[in-house]
């Protein structure tokens, strides 16, 4: 996979606003934050999206999802309720091709997006 912004987050050649890391995944802030809160979770592993992630991928996959449910307690923003997004290619709206979760709240979400 080429670089990409995440991975120079990940080697720590760009910095960012790290809320949780652990051996398999990092959150940090998304430097244009749609809502209140707007936190990016990725695997540290360079799977480009959903779409490039095969079976042997299901648990990170999974553990991903644990540490937005994890960022979403720390935020402050589980009790009222969130959002989580992984956007896939150009129809979804991916412009980082390291796969990410946005993890949104602090405001009611619309539905259905744009
Ligand atoms: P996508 O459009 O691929 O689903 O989401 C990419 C996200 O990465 C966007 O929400 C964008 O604001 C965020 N982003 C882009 N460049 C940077 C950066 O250098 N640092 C951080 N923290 N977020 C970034």
């Amino acid at each position: 996979m080429t670089e990409t912004i995440f991975s120079k987050i990940l080697s720590g050649e760009t910095p960012a606003d790290i809320l949780f890391e652990d051996e398999l995944a990092i959150a940090f802030r998304d430097i244009t934050p749609q809502a209140p809160s707007h936190v990016l979770v990725i695997p540290r592993s360079p799977i480009q999206s959903i779409k490039h992630a095969g079976e042997e991928d299901c648990a990170l996959l999974g553990h991903c999802l644990r540490v937005c449910a994890k960022v979403a307690e720390q935020e402050g923003i589980a009790e009222d309720g969130y959002r989580v997004v992984t956007n896939i290619g150009d129809h979804g709206g991916q412009t980082i091709f390291h796969l990410h979760f946005h993890v949104l709240g602090g405001r009611k979400m619309t539905w259905p997006p744009g």
